[in-house]
């Protein structure tokens, strides 16, 4: 895309009540726009850097066997006044509307409800089982504190996925790959060093649900870890001496830190099943209620924990594999043959289809490369006098600020 065609401006100032430093980063780049306290729009480049996101989480959850929906985000009262939830007393996040004819609606903030519902259509028998379904979906919750940007929003992007099985042995076995694909997904995305398994409640059917926290000083949450291995233990059971002997964890060396829940996966057990009427019919002819399990994961959250995690006095800095383009193309000098370089070079990379941003407007030098670096995109190639004569470009890293001399042939790679 050219940058003279994006219609998003970066500024110097983010809005003057927004507190959190991943928002005001996004905001002075462009990427988002506040609506109002905890609610945000998604701009094209914060649209790109999301949708990698989400990109990575699919393929992961694919991989798992998951397969995916799209529910609606408008609630019947009926499955979630069976299962005990319509309650506002019950659920404090609810937001809730009238039909015309006066009937009232939800607006959804998890699934488990519709989803086990849906799934009496289609499991019956032990051979409809395991399954594992799964959504990118719009929830709204009502949430009193809305002071960390996108990390906690009223209106959001949910990866929630829920699994069907059998019995808690066969859920136990997805539940640990679950696991495994979640550690996979934020290696993936730049933040897996910081990111915990971290032990918490875990309702009536396990002894612990696993939250995926993330060592930040923004963070809201407060966690006791353990480095070398690698796990950590969250405020609710961390006086429980129980939670020590299962993990192997030892109290006295755990050290508090600040995190971020960037997922979480939790055993349901047969809670929903029993409530909503999902079972299924064993192979001795005998109906059992289906063992169920959730597995969440914030999309925005996670690329406002990225930020707060990677951004320097900068800007912005990106992982390649969630940066809203590989490449910055930035052309300095305002002479006709770097235009045209850099035209020719823009059109070579979109024809090789090489991700890339191109800064073709007619800015100074600095101000292109203070911009490009609030933009945080991976790599910056720079196009001047030099690279005319040689057809040799500068390419800069923006997180180490390495710079390398690369020729075309390896741009179009
Ligand atoms: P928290 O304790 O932080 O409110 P939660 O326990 O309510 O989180 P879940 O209901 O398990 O979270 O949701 C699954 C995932 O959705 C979370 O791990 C987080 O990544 C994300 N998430 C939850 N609430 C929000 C929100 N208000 N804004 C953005 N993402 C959210
Ligand atoms: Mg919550």
């Amino acid at each position: 895309m050219r940058q003279s065609q994006l219609f998003t401006k970066a500024r110097r100032e983010a809005p003057a009540d927004e507190v959190a430093k991943n928002a005001q980063l996004l905001i002075r780049a462009g990427y988002i726009n506040k609506e109002m306290a905890g609610v945000y729009d998604y701009l094209p480049l914060g649209l790109r850097t999301l949708t990698k996101i989400i990109a990575i989480i699919r393929e992961e959850m694919n991989a798992l066997g998951g397969a995916e929906v799209l529910l609606t985000t408008l609630q019947d009262p009926q499955p979630w006044q069976e299962s005990g939830r319509w309650s506002d007393e019950v659920v404090d996040v609810w937001f809730k509307t009238v039909l015309k004819s006066g009937t009232e609606l939800g607006l959804a903030n998890t699934h488990e409800e519709a989803l086990t519902r849906l799934m009496t259509e289609h499991v019956s028998s032990y051979k409809d089982l395991p399954r594992y379904v799964y959504q990118f979906q719009t929830k709204f919750r009502n949430e009193i504190r809305a002071k960390s940007g996108i990390m906690r929003t009223r209106e959001f992007i949910m990866k929630d996925l829920y699994s069907f099985s059998r019995d808690a042995e066969e859920h136990q076995a997805f539940y640990d790959k679950a696991a495994t694909a979640y550690e996979r997904i934020f290696d993936r995305m730049g933040i897996g060093e910081q990111t915990y398994r971290t032990f918490a409640s875990g309702g009536s059917f396990s002894k612990y649900s696993h939250e995926f926290q993330t060592v930040c000083d923004a963070g809201e949450d407060t966690i006791y870890l353990d480095k070398e291995a690698k796990l950590a233990v969250n405020k609710e059971v961390y006086d429980d001496p129980e939670v020590y002997t299962s993990t192997g964890l030892d109290k006295a060396s755990l050290t508090e830190a600040k995190a971020i829940e960037v997922g979480n996966i939790f055993t349901l057990g047969t809670k929903y099943a029993e409530a909503l009427g999902l079972a299924y019919t064993d192979a001795e002819g005998k109906p059992q209620p289906v063992f169920m399990g959730s597995y969440g994961i914030g999309p925005g959250r996670v690329m406002g924990t990225i930020v707060e995690l990677l951004s320097d006095d900068k800007g912005l800095v990106w992982p390649e594999s969630v940066s809203p383009y590989a490449h910055h193309l930035v052309s300095v000098g305002k002479d006709e043959d770097i235009t045209k370089t850099a035209d020719e070079l823009y059109e070579d990379m979109q024809t090789h289809g090489v991700e890339v941003l191109y800064d073709d407007r007619g800015l100074s030098a600095g101000q292109k490369f203070a911009e490009s670096d609030l933009l945080g995109i991976t790599k910056r190639i720079v196009v001047g006098r030099d690279a005319v004569a040689t057809d040799i470009f500068e390419v800069v890293d923006r997180a180490s600020g390495a710079v390398a001399k690369v020729p075309r042939a390896e741009l179009l790679r």
